[in-house]
């Protein structure tokens, strides 16, 4: 028997580097790896660990209090406030919804009210609670605008939502007149800082001019933060903070309505594991506010210094000016994005394609690390040379006769063997010789065909695809 964790060894060599500050979404490097020695070790003494039962693992309580605690002073949270360590950041928005609804049990059909740039995360917790989404368009600068937000709530109006960043276009929502219009109805605010509530406090003790989003704005009821994202915490980890107890109270569930122990939760979860609680808590008491500063500012130069490469491309451009670690930048006609995506992976920079929304063509999303600031004269050179393959590649087309078959279909009433055929023509799912299922390696086509199809064609694909990768396979070693 060859042993496990070397073939665990060979199958990572497939996945993206979450070392080297290459890879610009997914992962969070600091570059440090004392940090990542520390993460590993609290992990793994706490893998089997739960924090099901904080009176059987109070070390795991302890650990969660204090990291709440230390949240509480980078959020500004008032005395009387209170938090929940959550699986990651869905997790945490997820009860920010479900909490907003239970505690208006006498709102039948409760709604909340997003801007356009609201996460993903929102839309599936209006799938999962009954909760309807009503999306407001944003303005011109991608920021929520606080009129039109304002004029969205209604009476069945449970929770209105700002981003602290917004993650594809990285800027903050004007959070004082969205939490005011809010609270002058009475309804909740919930501010999602999952991926920049790390980081803007310590930018703006750096001297960064950061727009108030903390709990020092009046009104914000909840707060999101990803430790797993700028806290450099291993993966698993979000914390929901609420301004009071009440606040969190409809989050909490029990049940004594069986034989077994009487189960009583926080979160989704109920046996936890305590790895990543661990984890992040190492990490934290590791780094501590001077360690967190001076990562931030590094991530920070990280920052300026790609804004500066891509000034001086001509062909590319910001979509607008970050208010955080968030870069999101755009092609002029003479290349598509889609494949100077493909050039810079190929290179070793691992960036996310975002593709047209409204009235918005598509984009490239760069999540900045510290860890990035080390190779930012790598990045350079990369980039130029992503540019000018991309331009002589010319842009990528989509099959004429592709763009027909996919605005012909209705998304809701697509049989398998549309599918089938499509995720062939399409080259998002190819055979090996052994007739495995094969990711592509280049993605421009893939993109690039997603991109002319509706945004419920594109849901349906994509879970086509999952369906497709996400099937039963005996290992080879056996
Ligand atoms: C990452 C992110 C989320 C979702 O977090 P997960 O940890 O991926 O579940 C939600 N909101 C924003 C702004 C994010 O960046």
């Amino acid at each position: 028997m060859t042993d496990p964790l070397d073939r665990l060894k060979a199958l990572q060599g497939a996945d993206l580097p979450v070392h080297g500050g290459r890879t610009l979404a997914y992962v969070y490097d600091s570059g440090v790896p004392e940090v990542d020695r520390v993460a590993r070790e609290a992990v793994a003494a706490y893998a089997a660990s739960n924090a099901l039962d904080p009176t059987a693992f109070p070390s795991l309580l302890q650990m969660e209090n204090e990291l709440v605690g230390f949240a509480c002073g980078l959020l500004d949270a008032p005395e009387g406030a209170v938090g929940t360590v959550t699986s990651g950041g869905t997790e945490s928005i997820l009860l920010a919804v479900q909490g907003a609804r239970d505690a208006r049990p006498d709102v039948v059909r409760p709604r909340m009210v997003l801007p356009a740039t609201a996460h993903a995360a929102f839309h599936k917790a209006a799938h999962y609670f009954g909760v309807e989404a009503v999306i407001v368009p944003v303005g011109a600068d991608f920021r929520a605008e606080p009129r039109a937000m304002a004029d969205a709530i209604d009476d069945d109006t449970v929770l209105v939502v700002a981003s602290a960043p917004s993650y594809a276009h990285g800027v903050v929502d004007p959070v004082t007149e969205v939490a005011a219009a809010a609270a002058a109805r009475g309804v909740r605010c919930h501010v999602d800082a999952c991926i920049g509530g790390w980081v803007l406090p310590y930018a703006a003790r750096l001297g960064r001019t950061v727009p108030p989003w903390t709990f020092a704005v009046e009104g914000v009821t909840s707060i999101s933060v990803d430790t797993h994202k700028y806290a450099y915490a291993p993966k698993g980890t979000s914390l929901l903070l609420h301004r009071d107890p009440s606040l969190r109270k409809p989050q909490f569930f029990a049940s004594a309505a069986w034989p077994g122990y009487t189960m009583l939760n926080a979160t989704t979860q109920s046996t936890r594991s305590g790895g990543p609680i661990a984890g992040t808590w190492a990490v934290v008491q590791h780094l501590g506010d001077e360690g967190y500063s001076d990562l931030t500012d590094r991530a920070f130069a990280a920052v300026d210094a790609i804004v500066a490469c891509i000034e001086q491309e001509p062909a590319l451009h910001l979509v607008v000016a970050p208010d955080s670690t968030l870069v999101t930048l755009a092609t002029d006609e003479t290349l598509d994005p889609f494949t100077l995506t493909d050039e810079l992976v190929s290179r070793g920079w691992y960036v996310q394609p975002q593709l047209s929304y409204g009235d918005h063509g598509p984009s490239i999303h760069l999540s900045v690390s510290a860890g990035t600031l080390a190779h930012v004269q790598d990045f350079a050179t990369a980039l130029g040379e992503s540019v000018a393959a991309a331009q002589s590649a010319g842009p990528v087309a989509v099959d004429e006769g592709v763009v027909a078959f996919i605005e012909a279909l209705d998304p809701a009433a697509l049989g398998d063997d549309d599918f089938d055929g499509l995720l062939a023509a399409s080259g998002l799912v190819g055979a090996s010789a052994e007739g495995d299922l094969e990711l592509p390696t280049r993605m421009a086509e893939v993109n690039a065909m997603l991109d002319v199809a509706s945004p419920a064609m594109r849901e349906a694909l994509l879970v086509a695809f999952l369906d497709r990768l996400q099937r039963p396979a005996s290992g080879t070693t056996r």
